[in-house]
């Protein structure tokens, strides 16, 4: 305080980088943010924080940021300052141009996990009634698309069944491929101070993480599964569960169909789903399955929690259905201190999937083809919608290639950096000929833009974030936006260009349309949320205040479904060349490919990604630690550094991608998860071998 002075004015607000969505005073001064003072109302955080959001704003007003639009004919041209009415009206232009040469499904657009539910909603809004069809995708592609199937499938709707403050009343918590010490800081907090009152902990994780042990953590079970064995292992849990009569048959009579229940449970109880079999497949002590499965099973209130580790994989949706049939077979749903809560990564991807940004689903998860559901958009929009999905990100840079696709809207994403297939993404953009990105500064896919708007930070507008409870928070104004427009302010000023007549003069006004069409928000104001704080949606008539807890008396799809999961091995194989298997985390202090914090203080805490190795895998190959090392797999090469340790186990390797020279996804596989394509991050087969360095 004495440093940076009293602040002239602030704001409570939300975090915008982890799905935890605490809550923060931002205070202001000489028009900068001198600090992020953790809020003790915030209802996620009861005024808890992490190195993340309380110092790394800096971004905000690093110079690397981009204040004025630009715009360039070619690629290889150098960028043009231009006003934002050129750069508006040069961009419908072009998408004009290119719907009339190539026809109307051939411009698209990406919403951002990282902007608000009010600009996530205009996007897809814009593609839909602008541009005429359902080519709309989200970065959640990459990351907790098989969430959105799986518990869709299984329970009726796409998000996890309880509150954060539910963790309070669980005895048995069951963390699989997830890291909250690193990833989600502020709830990895009130994980560990449960266990410390004497909860059980249950990992599973082919790397030892701090929530296996660590200073104050130590795990009654830590399952060190095979990269790619999630299903096997899963599945086996519940064969142990089904064959010692382990499940909840009052629960499963009552609020499941117990004719599936009993196909399912013949299906787990198959030999070949035993822990022994699985146990040679997967690497786990069969002992290790046994005792985790009867202490979930058996143990109190069960709860899951689980990250990337578990979607990022070509069997994602179906790790995701798994863990949704063991919390149904042991009565582990609908109260609290239980469930099937998915961590979400960014801030903001839960409510970017709310909110419509998928090819196939309208706002609130209704599927494009449901006549009820078009009609309530078609006459408030004006326009005839398309009935069949749109295309995903990967197909759009399919098409692309093919030349069938021919203009994109990138807001607040670098698919360049972070989807998989650098080659392709790049071949994808290379091909397209109106490449718009949306952002704060001149990110790796804008290499490939043709016309550059600059964004905005959550600090320079008003609206909602959604968070990995379904808590709707508000982001709050401090800030003027720097570069003139908020993010959609620009996204309604491209709308007009292209002929639309929106009339927004405040996001108040989109999240009262979001409310009148989407039933499960059909209460949210900003006026409620001004008055009580946050609400977790459903928010509507029945719930006026929320539902922190989901299916209490019964499931969204009405009997909670069971479904048979069969393990399938990933295509991507080890062998004599490639015989060590890399997956991938993040670490504290920064956050996903880095594009903010590696422009803050916080850079200090994390200067370069490592490559964790086993020390018998290091000696092997002559390597010491620190040395340069060379990762190959069979899609390309990097180079990083070696950080020998026994923290991965003999055969893995392990490394974080927040620096671009990193190059994580240069080496990763084009497998992806069969029901939504979310890309096989979590498995790669590679060598290491020594390297002069980069
Ligand atoms: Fe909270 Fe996550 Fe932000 Fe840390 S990064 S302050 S845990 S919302």
């Amino acid at each position: 305080v004495l440093e940076k002075g009293m602040p002239e004015r602030s704001a409570v607000t939300t975090c915008a980088y982890c799905g935890v969505g605490c809550s923060f005073k931002a205070e202001v001064k000489d028009d900068e943010v001198i600090r992020m003072m953790p809020y003790k109302d915030g209802k996620a955080n009861h005024g808890h924080s992490c190195v993340k959001g309380r110092f790394a704003y800096g971004y905000a007003t690093h110079k690397d940021r981009i204040l004025s639009p630009m715009i360039r004919e070619k690629i290889s041209d150098p960028w043009r300052e231009v006003s934002w009415e050129e750069a508006i009206a040069h961009t419908a232009k072009e998408f004009r141009r290119i719907q009339y040469q190539y026809g109307r499904t051939s411009i698209g657009g990406i919403t951002s996990s990282r902007c608000t539910n009010e600009e996530t909603y205009l996007v897809q809004k814009l593609v839909r009634q602008g541009f005429r069809n359902n080519n709309v995708d989200t970065c959640a592609r990459v990351c907790h698309s098989p969430t959105g199937y799986g518990l869709g499938q299984t329970y009726g709707t796409s998000a996890g069944t309880q509150d954060f403050d539910s963790v309070e009343f669980t005895d048995v918590a069951v963390v699989i491929g997830a890291n909250p010490v690193s990833a989600h800081p502020v709830f990895a907090s009130r994980l560990k101070k449960r266990l410390r009152q004497g909860a059980k902990l249950i990992v599973l994780d082919p790397r030892r993480t701090e929530m296996v042990k660590s200073a104050h953590v130590e795990a009654d079970y830590h399952l060190p599964l095979k990269p790619g064995t999630n299903v096997a292992v899963l599945t086996s849990l519940a064969h142990v569960i089904v064959t010692e009569g382990l499940f909840d048959e009052a629960f499963i009579r009552e609020r499941c169909d117990w004719t599936e229940f009993q196909d399912w449970a013949s299906f787990v109880a198959l030999p070949e789903n035993s822990p022994e079999i699985v146990g040679k497949l997967s690497g786990v002590d069969p002992e290790l399955i046994r005792g985790a499965a009867r202490l979930y099973a058996k143990g109190g209130n069960g709860a899951i929690y689980y990250g990337l580790g578990v979607t990022e994989h070509s069997q994602g949706s179906t790790t995701v259905m798994a863990i949704a049939n063991l919390a149904m077979a042991t009565g582990n749903i609908g109260r609290p201190g239980v469930g099937v809560n998915p961590l979400r990564g960014q801030n903001n991807v839960q409510g970017s999937c709310d909110m419509g940004s998928f090819p196939h689903e309208l706002p609130g998860y209704r599927h494009i083809s449901g006549e009820a559901v078009r009609d309530i958009y078609e006459s408030l929009w004006g326009v005839k919608l398309d009935d069949e999905p749109g295309l995903r990100i990967p197909n759009m840079l399919d098409a692309a290639v093919d030349g069938s696709f021919k203009g994109i809207y990138i807001q607040g994403e670098d698919i360049l950096q972070s989807d998989p297939d650098t080659k392709h993404v790049a071949g994808g953009l290379a091909a397209m000929e109106c490449v718009v990105v949306h952002d704060l500064f001149l990110n790796e896919t804008a290499n490939y833009a043709h016309v550059f708007l600059p964004g905005s930070t959550f600090l320079e507008k008003d609206g909602t974030f959604t968070n990995a409870e379904r808590r709707i928070n508000m982001v709050r104004k401090v800030l003027e936006p720097k570069a003139r427009y908020a993010d959609w302010q620009a996204t309604q000023e491209l709308a007009r260009a292209i002929g639309l007549d929106w009339n927004y003069m405040h996001p108040s006004q989109i999240m009262d349309e979001i409310a009148q069409t989407t039933p499960s928000f059909a209460n949210v104001s900003f006026e409620l949320l001004d008055r009580v704080g946050s609400v977790q949606w459903p928010c509507n008539e029945k719930a006026p205040l929320g539902t922190p807890i989901m299916h209490i008396d019964g499931f969204v799809r009405g009997k909670g479904k069971f479904i048979r999961t069969e393990y399938v091995a990933t295509d991507e194989r080890t062998g004599p060349r490639f015989p060590l298997l890399l997956t991938t985390g993040r670490i504290l202090s920064q956050y996903n490919v880095g594009a903010q914090t590696r422009r803050t203080d916080n850079v200090m805490w994390h200067a370069e990604d490592r490559l964790e190795i086993h020390p018998h895998d290091a000696e092997n190959r002559g390597l010491r630690d620190g040395d340069w090392v060379r990762l190959t797999s069979r899609s390309g090469e990097t180079t990083l550094r070696a950080l020998i340790t026994d923290r991965v186990s003999p055969g893995v390797v392990y490394t974080t991608f927040h620096h671009p020279d990193t190059q994580a996804n240069v080496i990763t596989t084009d497998f992806s998860d069969w029901a939504t394509n979310c890309p096989e991050y979590k498995v790669t087969a590679v060598q290491v071998g020594a390297s002069n360095g980069p």
